[in-house]
């Protein structure tokens, strides 16, 4: 054994992670507290939350705690929070960018609609960036449980603060439950993305296998999906997004909490890895899942990732994402520094 150097220390980018499941339970219990909102027992206790129980697991299981989550999320000071939280949490794990994906329509209402709420987001972004050191991107996501108009106005809204720096919007997303709405009903809005020359990275693949995938990649030309594993249970799917160079936003403990795969064991990162695929290891929603960036690698260690490989992870994550040129250089070099560290020694084994 080689390994052992502080994986919380090691640069990388983190590029899926949504707004509500970005937030920490204390914060949410505070705003809960304040604004008089009955948390479900699932998110009344301890993090990480109690949610790997079989009648815990599930989409519609998780659906319901991220609305209540939501509901505790109201006016400009709670959105400047969760992104100044957010940033705070992924410098202190040694993400260097990130992108945080929202959909400023849950948010809309107490600042006088989805163009202010979004504003405030990327202000704050702005500042947390500067404050951290953490680049902050924003990723404008519709969702797949709305009216394909919605996404179409959320694309344009995006499109007017398209940029390619901290504290602007990076990408388009599509959210929400895979196997609602129809994908190619959502084409228009991702064309609308395309002329504004914001990426595409909605969400596939991951509740539904390889010809969602498909679907996805003929009618919304990504360059990421949002994970796409389930691309590896079709060899042609997966050296299709391997030649097209479509990256994948691979969240294991995710995968695990709503049954995705049973155990850590079985969530395919080697096959995704040595077919050649390029993938971002990220958090999706810690207030749910109960882990968070750092997590995703240290279960890569434990498949039998080497300091190597799980280096290897961190660039991937680098290239897959939308971070200015200058900026990925210099978290590629600082992923050799990491490297070129000495590991602690292994741990005696009796
Ligand atoms: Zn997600």
């Amino acid at each position: 054994m080689t390994g052992a150097r502080d994986l919380s220390t090691l640069p990388k980018a983190h590029l899926h992670l949504h707004f509500t499941g970005s937030m920490s339970l204390p914060t949410l219990h505070e705003l809960a507290a304040e604004r008089g909102v009955r948390l479900p027992d699932a998110l009344k206790g301890g993090w990480p939350p109690k949610l790997s129980g079989a009648d815990e697991r599930g989409w519609f299981r998780f659906q319901r705690l991220y609305d209540a989550a939501r509901a505790c999320v109201r006016g400009e000071d709670d959105l400047r929070r969760l992104v100044r939280e957010a940033a705070r949490a992924d410098a202190a794990e040694g993400s260097r960018w990130l992108e945080l994906q929202v959909d400023p329509t849950s948010y809309a209402g107490p600042l006088g609609g989805i163009s202010p709420a979004l504003e405030v987001i990327l202000d704050e972004a702005r500042a947390a960036s500067a404050a951290t050191g953490t680049g902050v991107g924003i990723i404008v996501a519709a969702s797949r449980i709305r009216h394909p108009l919605d996404a179409r106005i959320l694309a344009r809204l995006a499109a007017r603060y398209a940029g390619q720096g901290p504290g602007e919007v990076l990408a388009f997303g599509l959210s929400n439950d895979e196997r609602r709405g129809d994908t190619d009903d959502f084409a228009p809005a991702f064309a609308i993305a395309r002329r504004a020359g914001l990426a595409r990275v909605p969400h596939a693949g991951e509740l539904l296998g390889p010809e969602s995938v498909t679907q996805t990649l003929d009618a919304l030309a990504p360059d990421r999906l949002g994970h796409g594993v389930r691309s590896v249970e079709d060899r042609d799917v997966l050296a299709r997004i391997v030649d097209e160079g479509v990256a994948l936003e691979v969240c294991p403990r995710s995968n695990i909490a709503l049954g995705v795969y049973a155990d850590a064991s079985q969530v395919p990162l080697h096959a995704l890895v040595d077919a050649g695929a390029t993938i971002a290891l990220g958090a999706d929603d810690p207030l749910l899942f109960g882990s968070r960036l750092v997590d995703q690698y240290e279960l890569a260690r434990e498949q039998g990732f080497s300091d190597e490989g799980l280096a290897d992870l961190a660039r991937s994550s680098v290239h897959a994402s939308l971070a200015p040129a200058p900026v990925k250089t210099a978290i590629l070099t600082q992923i050799d520094q990491w490297l070129a560290t000495t590991p602690d020694p292994p741990v005696p084994v009796r």
